[in-house]
């Protein structure tokens, strides 16, 4: 490992990096790339090497997948009280080791340290949450037919793919594969090649903790190749994949040649639509937090935010102030409150998007631009704020960073039709003192989540996921993710 953080790592991180170079990790141990090939992993906020990840081939892959089905039938097996035992072990041991995951993953992925923390400790929540429910599923149901004796049950499905990104590599994880493994089933993870590290550690915690070998997978590599190959693969009963809607069509395309169930979390372009009834000062506060929230790499980000004509100079000009004092700097530095965006071709983008959209007739707000961090050459970009027609580039597309497009309404039904004006579908939000008016504006938004005088809220029990271009498949964080990992035989016997 060789960043030159001015921060001080922990004993067991410096532990972890001092490897170097980290294959994947399948059936309980190392798993090598017979090639050799590798990858660098970098810390986006000083530009420098972390260590080197192997990258399998397709051919490893495939055996990676053999591995997580033989695993399969004890696991499946296992009583639930033992399975939920070991589970339980696994959330505890990553709760025990917050801080260590926090930093690997401030490091490997550019977010914050506090943050960092807030992700790990939600991956521990998801996963009791899921163990938890899994307890009270009824897997064997009788069914009241006249003249038949019927009954139907649920089974784990086998071995579940997982592609992940990189702006949430270790929550989405949790989000992933709990539901999966509380219902019995292997795993096989693809960590976004930008961000492998706290996929492999969790790996590793796992086998020391005592997970079952091949229960939980990693397979490391770029997507084009290893998560290619995993998509590909026929012995996957179930994939998951989360990311931008252009690589979601290649995976579903793949899966859909083997008829393998897929589940796509893809991008977004959230609207805030803020009506002339709220504290104009706490809800600019709020969504300038939504905004610079891991540097606006949330794929349900308020990007696009819809404001009443008569509040909307007075939002501005205090969005403009406080955007302005947002305090950028490297993950681990404990002042950051935004750190650098994950590698320098999404620097390059955010840029670029800001350069494009005001060639198209944008007006440019809050300019934004490269920011400079003392000691560090990462990848840092300063907020902005652009308004104008939504016909623009800038406001249609996902940028993927610190930037707002403002826009100003007059009526309700304008405001909605403003919202509803996009090919994505993931989460909204309405701000006004006027509830029922926020119902009715929450439910004509058209995505697959509306929030009320709030931005990004994920309670476990409420469903999560997008419509049209932000995903398709079911969603993640409820009792129907837990049901997607079973599948269901019904059994019949005529009585005459
Ligand atoms: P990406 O689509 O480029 O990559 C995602 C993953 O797919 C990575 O692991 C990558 O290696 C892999 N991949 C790339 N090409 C592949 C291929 N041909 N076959 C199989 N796998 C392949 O996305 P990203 O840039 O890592 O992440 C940003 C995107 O993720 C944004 O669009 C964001 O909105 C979306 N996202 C969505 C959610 C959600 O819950 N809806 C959550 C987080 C991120």
């Amino acid at each position: 490992m060789s960043t030159s953080t001015q921060f001080q790592l922990l004993p067991e991180v410096e532990s972890f990096l001092s490897r170097g170079v980290f294959p994947g990790f399948v059936g309980g141990k190392d798993f090598h790339a017979s090639s050799g090939e590798t990858i660098p992993t970098l810390d986006p906020g000083s530009g420098e090497k972390l260590a080197d990840i192997h990258e399998l081939s397709a051919g490893e892959v495939d055996a990676a997948v053999d591995v997580a089905a033989a695993a399969f039938p004890a696991w499946a097996q296992l009583s639930l009280a033992k399975r939920s035992k070991i589970l339980l072990r696994l959330a505890d041991a990553v709760e025990k080791h917050k801080k260590i995951i926090a930093q690997i993953e401030a490091l490997d992925a550019g977010k914050i340290q506090s943050q960092a923390q807030g992700d790990v400790q939600n991956f521990v929540d998801t996963l009791r949450y899921f163990v938890g429910l899994a307890q009270n599923v009824e897997t064997r149901t009788k069914l009241e037919v006249p003249g038949h004796d019927a009954w139907k049950f649920r089974q784990p499905w086998g071995v579940c793919g997982f592609i992940f990104p990189w702006n949430f590599p270790f929550l989405l994880i949790g989000w992933g594969i709990s539901p999966a493994l509380a219902a019995g089933n292997t795993v096989v993870i693809k960590p976004a090649e930008d961000t492998p590290l706290s996929a492999l550690y969790l790996a590793h915690l796992a086998k020391e903790v005592g997970v079952p070998d091949g229960v939980i997978n990693v397979v490391t590599g770029r997507g084009a190749t290893t998560g290619a190959a995993l998509s590909s693969n026929a012995k996957i009963k179930r994939m998951s994949f989360t990311g931008s809607p252009e690589v979601g069509r290649l995976v579903a395309e793949s899966c859909g040649k083997n008829l393998v169930p897929v589940k796509l979390e893809l991008g977004g372009k959230g609207a805030a639509v803020i009506f002339e009834d709220v504290d104009v000062e706490g809800t600019a506060e709020k969504l300038v937090g939504a905004i610079t929230f891991h540097t606006g790499q949330v794929c349900c980000d308020a990007t696009r935010w819809i404001i009443h004509e008569s509040i909307y100079d007075k939002f501005v000009s205090h969005c403009v102030e406080r955007l302005k004092k947002v305090r950028i700097g490297h993950p681990l530095d404990p002042n950051s409150q935004m750190g650098p965006v994950v590698n320098p071709k999404q620097c390059k983008r955010v840029l670029g998007y800001l350069s494009k959209g005001i060639a198209e007739g944008a007006e440019c707000l809050l300019a934004g631009g490269e920011a400079h961090v003392d000691g560090y050459t990462g990848n840092y970009v300063k907020p902005a704020l652009l308004s104008g027609s939504l016909d623009n580039v800038a406001a249609r597309d996902e940028i993927f960073g610190p930037v707002a497009y403002l826009a100003k309404f007059s009526t309700e039904g304008e405001a909605i039709r403003m919202a509803n004006d996009t090919d994505y579908g993931l989460a909204n939000s309405v701000w006004t003192a006027d509830l029922t008016r926020a119902s009715r504006v929450a439910e004509a938004m058209s995505a697959g989540n509306s929030w009320i005088n709030a931005h990004n809220v994920f309670p476990h029990g409420v469903p999560y996921g997008g419509v049209n271009k932000s995903g398709m498949g079911g969603g993640v964080l409820s009792i129907e993710t837990l049901m997607d990992y079973y599948r269901h035989t019904s059994v019949v016997r005529p009585l005459s």
